[in-house]
């Protein structure tokens, strides 16, 4: 256990000295963190430089504790994985500009016993300390039921904002939406590298690549380590306005010697059981970040599926169709690679969409074939090929 730590700790430092990593801004620094257990009482502690606001809240499904502050300085690992007490485990990621989260799971229902910003003391900095205690599931669900009466009061209905009308002679945009980022790493790689930085080094350069003739405009959803939600993403591809939509992902699965990249469409049947299943882990991005999908949301989601039009599904297979044998021509495609699900990501009525899984960070060649800018050109040059293909291609 002691072994795998250091590992972890090993790791993890070396991405940071590997990865230019973007500048915080922020002034308040998060120095170390400790958990201990007293009683039957557990308590986390963030060592801070500065005093903070905060918003804590509780999770169900798994079970969680979600802690929102001003947007921090981490001197610790990105996250842990030791159980100590009631936690299983933290981690901590950028949620939205200006604002850090930290989730917590943790092994059974629990109450807030405390929470406090602690002022310097002894030896001490600031220290933000949270006490959690175990409780039933019926008073756990009651504070739930709780702040969700709270919260609906405070929201008003939002209308999806019209689109934008593009101006004429514009060149089309295509927005490359690199999957997961902030406090969602996505799957973690064989030697510990995260998907969500795989996912925007790849986009970036790809843009770099795709702007350099001047005939594309290419859009991001994330330029940078920050959480955002699939909804959010879809919205901004509609907004830019996109005229076609390019999600990035590396998955991991168990069976190592599997690699390769694969192109995925929206479908409301998938194509098949491992399609279905990555399409619901794809989907949980918003429920890994503490967000829980409500039922207005369902709804939402349901409309959007009924509203894709004919053209746009139609739109979306013929790129996929110009992509793949661009891909299998300069880099390595999976076996059955075109495949149907119900991907959140994909669901812009309007937006011709697909989901490039670029290869699987379970193996180790296609992880270290990711990570490297020399390595993964011939994949950026594939995608860009296609691409192109796709907007040189007469289209009515
Ligand atoms: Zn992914």
């Amino acid at each position: 256990m002691f072994l795998r730590l250091l590992l972890f700790l090993a790791l993890a430092l070396a991405a940071l000295v590997a990865r230019p990593q973007p500048q915080a801004q922020a002034e308040i620094v998060v120095t170390s963190v400790r958990i201990g257990v007293h009683n039957d009482m557990t308590r986390l502690v963030f060592d801070l430089t500065e005093s903070v606001e905060y918003t804590i809240f509780t999770l169900d499904t798994p079970y969680r504790v979600v802690i929102d502050l001003p947007e921090l300085a981490w001197q610790v690992p990105p996250q842990a994985t030791r159980p100590v007490g009631l936690i299983l485990g933290w981690r901590y990621g950028l949620f939205a500009p200006g604002t850090s989260r930290v989730v917590i799971d943790v092994a059974r229902p629990v109450a807030l016993r405390k929470v406090q910003v602690l002022p310097p003391q002894g030896r001490f900095a600031y220290r933000f300390a949270v006490d959690l205690g175990e409780v039933d599931r019926a008073s756990f669900l009651a504070t739930l039921r709780q702040r969700a009466a709270v919260n609906r009061r405070g929201k008003s209905a939002a209308k999806p904002a019209p689109l934008k009308p593009r101006k004429p002679g514009s060149p089309p945009v295509v927005v490359l939406d690199p999957g997961h980022g902030g406090v969602d790493p996505g799957t973690i790689g064989i030697g510990g590298v995260f998907e969500k930085n795989v996912t925007l080094g790849f986009a970036r350069e790809l843009k770099r690549r795709l702007e350099k003739k001047g005939r594309l405009r290419v859009v991001m959803t994330r330029s940078r380590d920050v959480f955002v939600r699939l909804r959010r993403r879809v919205e901004r591809g509609r907004q830019a306005p996109g005229d076609l939509f390019v999600s990035l992902h590396a998955d991991a699965i168990k069976n190592r010697r599997v690699r390769g990249a694969s192109v995925y469409t929206l479908s409301e049947k998938s194509s098949d059981k491992e399609a279905a299943a990555l399409a619901a882990k794809e989907n949980k991005a918003d429920i890994i970040a503490g967000l829980d999908l409500g039922s207005e949301d369902q709804e939402v989601t349901n409309i959007l599926i009924d509203l894709v039009q004919r053209e746009t599904m139609n739109l979306s297979a013929t790129f996929a169709n110009l992509l793949l044998p661009e891909i299998k021509a300069r880099a390595r495609l999976l076996k059955n690679s075109h495949r149907f699900a119900g991907f959140a990501v994909l669901k812009a009525p309007d937006v011709p969409s697909v989901l490039v899984e670029l290869g699987y960070l379970s193996n180790r060649q296609d992880e270290r074939l990711l990570t490297s800018t020399r390595r993964r050109r011939a994949l950026v040059e594939a995608l860009a090929a296609g691409i192109e293909r796709y907007f040189a291609k007469p289209r009515g």
